[in-house]
């Protein structure tokens, strides 16, 4: 880069180091022409793509609002906030790693709900109720099917642990 002093377009690197916990390269370069010196910093471009609404208006992925979206869908439910966090971390590094610069909105609520699937399958129904309104109504059907079933499954497994006792 250009020398930030005087504008010469040659500087040398006399420094190079990690920074930011290994997430940036700190460069102490100094200009060859007017001997100043100065620091820069370089960091990976992982850029987050841009949301296409379903009207086509754009938005900048809101890292808080999923989580916020998440965590009601997950209200009272058995999942840690430490499971909450490292579901949105796999989210944003896929949509990093689309190498996109946008991204039809309805991928995030995608992303969302496969994770939710894995993690608690009321929540993923809750979920899935708001945002895809279920236009499918047999994947809601069997979605309550599956919840009744395992509901039943629990229930029973605490009466045969309570005729034990
Ligand atoms: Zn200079």
């Amino acid at each position: 880069m250009h020398c930030p002093f005087c504008g010469h377009p040659e500087t040398k690197v006399i420094d190079s180091r990690l920074a930011g916990e290994g997430r940036q390269v700190r460069r102490r370069r100094e200009c060859l022409e007017c001997a100043e010196r100065f620091t820069t910093f370089e960091t990976a471009e992982l850029v987050v793509p841009r949301l296409i609404k379903s009207d086509d208006r754009r938005e900048p992925f809101d890292e808080e609002k999923l989580r916020s979206g998440m965590i009601r869908a997950l209200e009272k439910r058995p999942v840690s906030a430490e499971q909450v966090e490292a579901a949105i971390a796999r989210i944003v590094h896929r949509l990093r790693t689309t190498g996109e610069r946008e991204v039809a909105a309805r991928l995030v609520g995608d992303l969302v709900m496969e994770e939710l699937k894995d993690m608690d399958e009321v929540a993923y129904v809750r979920f899935a109720s708001v945002y895809r309104r279920f236009q499918d109504v047999q994947e809601f059907r069997e979605a309550v099917e599956r919840l009744q079933e395992s509901s039943l499954e629990s229930r029973e497994q605490m009466s045969l642990l309570g005729d034990e006792s």
